[in-house]
């Protein structure tokens, strides 16, 4: 079993609040020189860009995650990720169906194009992303849960948009894979004040936005190898596979 670099949450151009440098080539070149090994694509409520780059993974030795940061009900956020297209496909039409109709305007939230490996522009997303879906929390656990997909609160530290500035706690009975905290995380602040936290696998990652904050912070997992279903068990703790802790600059964080 070996270390892999682990960060599972990049978002793409298609989200309105990441820079247009985020396309699929530069995403994975950046990875690449960042030495990880998985990625996770995470745009706001939407997966339709994440396909084009675990292609272009696939031809760099990277590996891709593909599935989506959503804005519960309850406006908190959450990776989201699924084991195979048509799995991928299946939740981007329940996306659609429980994503209210407010329209974008680019020219205030920014630009929702999704592209090919070229840049070419293959669609344009009408809908605001970055409003909460209409269904809560355990609703979207409860669905991903039930297609085998991997659920992790996103930055539970944060003081907007997460599990514990929106609803104080996360529910025992909620079915997640993971717990993600953001970069700037204070640990033992966190658990100390959180202490159900403990009762999960944690994960850093970058968030990022722009090119130069990918790998920034990530996860370092022990696995046979860097796949969907490894991160699953290294998730559980099953069978030696495990999450080893979270990198920020280099270095296990200890704080
Ligand atoms: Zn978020
Ligand atoms: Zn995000």
């Amino acid at each position: 079993m070996n270390r892999y670099r682990v960060d599972l949450h990049i978002h793409t151009v298609l989200s309105p609040c990441a820079e247009l440098e985020m396309s699929p080539d530069a995403i994975i070149k950046r990875a690449k020189e960042e030495k990880m090994d998985v990625i996770g694509i995470a745009d706001h409520n939407s997966t339709r860009q994440s396909e084009v780059v675990k292609q272009l993974g696939g031809e760099f030795g990277i590996t891709v995650l593909c599935g989506a940061e959503i804005n519960t009900k309850e406006e908190v956020h959450c990776l989201v990720f699924f084991e195979n297209n048509e799995k991928l496909n299946e939740f981007q039409v329940y996306l659609d169906e429980h994503l209210p109709r407010v329209k974008n305007k680019p020219e205030l939230f920014g630009d929702q194009v999704w592209v090919d490996r070229d840049n070419n522009i293959l669609g344009v997303e009408e809908k605001l992303l970055i409003v909460a879906l209409d269904v809560s929390m355990d609703e979207v656990a409860a669905k991903v849960n039930e297609m085998e997909g991997l659920f992790i609160p996103a930055h539970a530290d944060k003081t907007r948009f997460s599990v514990t500035s929106q609803l104080g706690f996360l529910l025992p009975d909620i079915p997640v894979s993971g717990i993600e905290v953001s970069a700037n995380v204070k640990m033992k602040e966190f658990e100390l004040k959180h202490p159900w936290v403990k009762n999960y696998s944690v994960i850093g990652s970058s968030d990022a936005h722009m090119l130069n904050q990918i790998g920034s912070s990530y996860t370092s997992m022990l696995l046979e190898k860097p796949s969907f279903s490894e991160i699953k068990m290294a998730l559980k703790g099953e069978a030696g596979r495990k999450v080893v802790g979270i990198i920020k600059n280099d270095r296990l964080s200890t704080d």
